[in-house]
């Protein structure tokens, strides 16, 4: 039996407030397009048990990840700041719960965009969470679904200082030579489609392996248009980004990206299948 013909968005916030209204119809947007699998990630604590109750909705097609991202929303005034210890040690028993049921841990990372970071404090802080999350990842045997920002060469040197090898690096904002590192490690890059605007992430699909590249939407956000919501569906912007660059047919990289996301996420595999 041959691969399904399909695509696989590897990151996408599918339980953001954003699509409350009309999540249905996204979804069934999605499948029209022939997008077979969704790896929803929360950013939030209280996004937890939203990619959860999706993922329940919408068995046949979301794989929930859980995990602590480094932004977080300060409930005093609502504004973004840098996660802290005692923020993550609250989600741990939701993560550790949950272990049997995600596809990995995520969405985590480091952000050291100035906007978030105080000092040496906060990314210490980060620090600790993304490997405490790293360990959890291992410990469960997980792929870890990787934020970065501002952040490539640490994060990189930091997933492998502390051994993590299943790794998705998702709109990795850093430089050429780092990416090359994480694919040295055996990690995984997923482009989204905000790729068709950036030079940044078009040198990116350049020099990554075709055998290292993934689809994520980052929905709702990095969009092809950016004033407009992002969806699903619209991986195959980044499909066809991929095939342009790379000079390849756009079956080719729907197959080879989705042979890629089942080595990653091997539970996509059950949902696949359903
Ligand atoms: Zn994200």
């Amino acid at each position: 039996m041959g691969f399904p013909d399909c695509m696989i968005d590897c990151h996408c916030h599918i339980a953001d407030p954003q699509f409350n209204e009309d999540v249905d119809d996204v979804i069934q947007k999605a499948r029209e397009a022939n997008v077979k699998g969704i790896v929803a990630v929360p950013e939030f604590p209280s996004d937890f048990i939203n990619v959860i109750a999706i993922a329940d909705r919408y068995p046949d097609i979301i794989l929930p990840c859980l995990g602590l991202h480094p932004v977080q929303e300060a409930k005093e005034d609502g504004k973004h700041r840098s996660v802290t210890v005692e923020e993550f040690e609250r989600v741990v028993p939701l993560i550790e719960k949950h272990h049997g049921r995600i596809g990995g841990v995520g969405e985590v990372g480091l952000d050291f965009l100035p906007k978030f970071v105080q000092g040496e404090n906060d990314k210490d802080a980060q620090r600790k969470v993304f490997k405490c999350q790293i360990d959890l990842a291992k410990k469960y045997d997980l792929p870890l679904n990787v934020h970065s920002r501002s952040a490539g060469k640490p994060v990189v040197a930091w997933l492998k200082e502390h051994g993590a090898e299943k790794v998705l690096l998702h709109a990795f904002d850093g430089r050429s030579a780092v990416a090359l590192e994480g694919v040295q490690a055996g990690y995984f890059f997923s482009i989204p489609p905000c790729a068709l605007h950036s030079p940044q992430k078009q040198k990116l699909i350049e020099v990554v392996p075709i055998d290292n590249l993934l689809l994520e939407t980052d929905s709702p956000v990095l969009g092809p248009d950016k004033h407009i919501r992002n969806v699903p569906s619209n991986v195959v912007v980044s499909c066809d980004i991929i095939a342009k660059t790379k000079c390849m047919d756009p079956a080719d990289v729907r197959r080879i990206t989705s042979e890629n996301a089942l080595k990653l996420f091997p539970r996509l595999k059950d949902i696949i299948e359903m």
